[in-house]
Formats: structure tokens, C-alpha cells, sequence
């Protein structure tokens, strides 16, 4: 790994984070990767759309995030219940303000404040809208760490890459 970064998780580095971390490992990879990126604050919120049981949520609130569960509807008119989780509770406030008791929609101004909330680089998100999944130049493993969709000559991405990388590798050798 490259040096400039082997310290750039301080968040892991206490023994209680950890310990929630490989916890969280074992319930889904995904969800401990997002709780880090969100405890290491390069997403400002995230969402969880599985179900969370309480252990889960508890371990969330145990590595310092504050959580909420919002009720959505989907189309059919069934009730989904979403995790939403961050270290701002402004950003709680504002999911839960546009999206609570909402129906699920995948509109453009939904995407947009998603995008924003998640902490999406906004070319990307304005690519995926008009583009979905044009081709772009990452390599796939780097795609892969990723949750949106890269633009093409994307020129936020590539100094996000390496800070999502640590956390990444660091996940993986917790
Ligand atoms: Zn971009």
C-alpha cells in the first residue's frame, strides 16, 4: 500500500471500532465497508436497503454513527424499512425529511440529493442520469470499491480513489 496512506484510518486503529467491524464482517462485507467509509468520513451518510436487525444496528451506533430507519414504499405498495446511517445529524434530518413515509423513486432531483447525501462526485452522478454506466477508464476492481458510477475522464474520483482503497484493504486485513 502506499505509504502516504498506511496511517489513514485512525478510526480503525481503536480496538472497540474493530472489534465492531469484524462483527459486522460476519453479518455483510458491504455493510462494515460502508460503515467505515462513513465513520472515516468520506461518505457523509449512508443507506442500508436489507434488513438491519438490532445487533447490527447497535454495533453502527457502537463505532460512533448515529442511525435511523426510514419507512419507504414501493410500488406494489409494500413497506420497506431502510437503515440510513451517518456521523451528522443534519444529514439524517435531511433524508428522512425528503424520503420518510416517501415512495421509493428513482427520479432525476432523487438522484441528484442522493447523490449529494451519499457523497457522490456530481459529474459522476449527471453522467449516470443521461448515461447509465457509460464506459468509463477505471480499472474494474477500482469500479468495484466504489458505490457510484464513474464518469468518464472522471476528475474527482481519481483523488478519492486512494483514501477508498485504504479503507478497502484495511477492511479486508481487520
Ligand atoms: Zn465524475
Amino acid at each position: 500500500m502506499n505509504d502516504k496512506y498506511r496511517n489513514a484510518n485512525p478510526v480503525l486503529e481503536l480496538s472497540e471500532v474493530k472489534r465492531c467491524v469484524r462483527t459486522l464482517k460476519e453479518i455483510d462485507f458491504e455493510l462494515a465497508y460502508l460503515a467505515l467509509l462513513t465513520c472515516e468520513g468520506l461518505k457523509p451518510l449512508s443507506r442500508w436497503e436489507k434488513t438491519l436487525a438490532d445487533d447490527g444496528l447497535k454495533l453502527l451506533r457502537q463505532m460512533g454513527l448515529l442511525t435511523k430507519q426510514i419507512r419507504r414504499k414501493v410500488k406494489t405498495g409494500k413497506e420497506v424499512i431502510e437503515t440510513i446511517f451517518s456521523k451528522l445529524p443534519a444529514y439524517l434530518g435531511l433524508y428522512e425529511q425528503r424520503f420518510g413515509n416517501r415512495p421509493i423513486d428513482k427520479s432525476v432531483q432523487t438522484r441528484r440529493f442522493e447523490g449529494f447525501l451519499f457523497g457522490y462526485p456530481p459529474c459522476c452522478v449527471n453522467e449516470y442520469i443521461h448515461n447509465p454506466y457509460a464506459l468509463n477508464n477505471l480499472k474494474a476492481e477500482e469500479q468495484k470499491i466504489l458505490f457510484h458510477w464513474v464518469c468518464r475522464d472522471c476528475k474527482i474520483t481519481p483523488l478519492l480513489l486512494d483514501a477508498y482503497k485504504s479503507i478497502y484493504n484495511s477492511l479486508n486485513n481487520c
